[in-house]
């Protein structure tokens, strides 16, 4: 294994997964810490995910030195600390204290900070962060509930969240390549700094920052700036051309999608699979027991499990969504639903069902819960950001079964995502 990559949440593991095959790396992801002394997985890369974003700094640290116990055990030769693209945090942390805690544990000095992600419109420029043309700062993320982002420097948003100092290496330098950015952060971590903000509006920037940072034991960033680390370790002869990084094992069995998302992306995708595949819209507020919305899904699936994909949803417009809400609570009302599917995925894999779409972060979240999936191999993309996965050794209510999964965070995916999905596997 060369890579060892620490995940802040599930789907962002996911798509740094995605770039990293992508970039010919066969690439596991991990479910959480996985206990001492479990087998490492025959891949190039392994993601851990942690739900460690907003969780109390202390517990995001303790969680993240144990994925890093874990990886380092497994003779990972770099460490990548992976956070978001908007740089999600609040002055107590997480990315402070967790980059501090690792780079301590790894008797490493300096490590880089780079969120960028020009693709998906987050660049770095003189240190701040835009998403598209808009400073982060005015976003919208300078409302987001858990995280608010109020400022765009990433110089003094990162130096309040640690004890050591944060530099910066500007566009101008990046601009030159990747000696000049090697160079400038030699002279920082002489300076002292702890860190360096590295600027980049391009996919070619990635690719030099990667470069540049061959010899760091850690490297901190979103999925963009890991673009450039799989060729590093192919200079170095330790990683051969594979030709087919994303390969997954062939699974038979009947498919489904179960969808809990809400998003403007999912309820269209859900709209455009009724008019092609068998469909049933779960009714929550008429029903607001999840053991007796699972029973009714799987008893209206029982004879249409085959080769044709079904379609089980949720996902509501917002007025639907905000009278369940209004009845439940809107927590009682999200946990009602999630249960409820991933009852329907438990009952569903049971009755055979092996290749399974899930649409929904939580929703995900949940099901794979459920299942006792601890393992995802990754495969190709389906759309960006969002590939067919193989589960390794699914535990609990799974019983030791493979299953093609794919799970699509909300707004990800085209219109004819869930017919797609299938199609590529055929
Ligand atoms: P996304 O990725 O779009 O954010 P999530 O699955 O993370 O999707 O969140 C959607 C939430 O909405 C889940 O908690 C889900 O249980 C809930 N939900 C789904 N359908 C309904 C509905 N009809 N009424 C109320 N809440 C719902």
């Amino acid at each position: 294994m060369l890579l060892g990559a620490i995940a802040d949440d599930f789907t962002g593991a996911t798509d740094l997964a995605s770039m990293l095959v992508r970039n010919g790396m066969r690439t596991v992801q991990r479910i959480g810490v996985p206990p001492a002394g479990e087998p490492v997985p025959d891949a190039d890369a392994v993601v851990v995910a942690l739900k460690s974003r907003t969780a109390p700094a202390a517990q995001a640290v303790a969680e993240s030195l144990a994925a890093l116990a874990w990886l380092r055990a497994a003779g990972v030769r770099q460490v990548f600390f992976k956070y978001c693209s908007t740089f999600d945090s609040t002055e107590q942390g997480n990315i402070g204290p967790v980059a501090d805690a690792l780079l301590d544990a790894l008797d490493a000095g300096f490590a880089l900070a780079c969120p960028a992600f020009p693709a998906n419109a987050r660049s770095v420029f003189q240190g701040h962060l835009f998403v598209g043309a808009t400073l982060l700062n005015e976003s919208g993320m300078e409302h987001h509930p858990l995280t608010p982002m109020t400022d765009a420097n990433l110089v003094r948003v990162l130096s309040r969240q640690t004890d050591g100092t944060v530099g910066l290496v500007p566009y101008a330098i990046v601009e030159q390549g990747a000696g000049a950015i090697r160079r400038t952060m030699t002279g920082l971590k002489e300076q002292g700094r702890r860190y360096a903000i590295i600027d980049a509006v391009d996919d070619r920037h990635l690719v030099a920052i990667g470069e540049a940072a061959a010899g760091h034991a850690l490297i901190t960033g979103g999925s963009g700036v890991a673009m450039g680390l799989p060729e590093n370790f192919r200079r170095a002869g330790l990683l051969p051309q594979r030709s087919d990084p994303g390969a997954l094992p062939m699974v038979e069995g009947p498919a489904a999608v179960l969808a809990g998302s809400c998003s403007r992306a999912t309820l269209g995708q859900v709209a455009f699979a009724r008019e092609h595949l068998p469909s049933l819209a779960l009714d929550p507020l008429a029903n607001p027991d999840a053991a007796a919305l699972a029973a009714q899904a799987l008893d209206w699936a029982a004879d249409k499990l085959g080769s044709t994909p079904i379609v089980i949803a949720a996902s509501a417009p917002p007025d639907a969504v905000a009278a369940l809400q209004q009845r439940l609570g809107r927590e009682a009302a999200g946990a009602l639903v999630e249960q409820a599917l991933a009852q329907i995925a438990a009952g569903l894999v049971a009755r055979g069902v092996r290749r399974l779409i899930v649409a929904g972060g939580e929703t995900a979240g949940a099901v794979v819960q459920r299942l006792g999936v601890r393992s995802l191999r990754i495969g190709a993309e389906i759309d960006p950001g969002v590939p067919w996965t193989c589960t390794e050794g699914v535990g609990g209510e799974g019983g030791g079964v493979s299953l093609l999964l794919a799970l699509k965070s909300g707004n990800f995916g085209a219109r004819d995502f869930f017919l797609k999905a299938f199609e590529v596997l055929e």
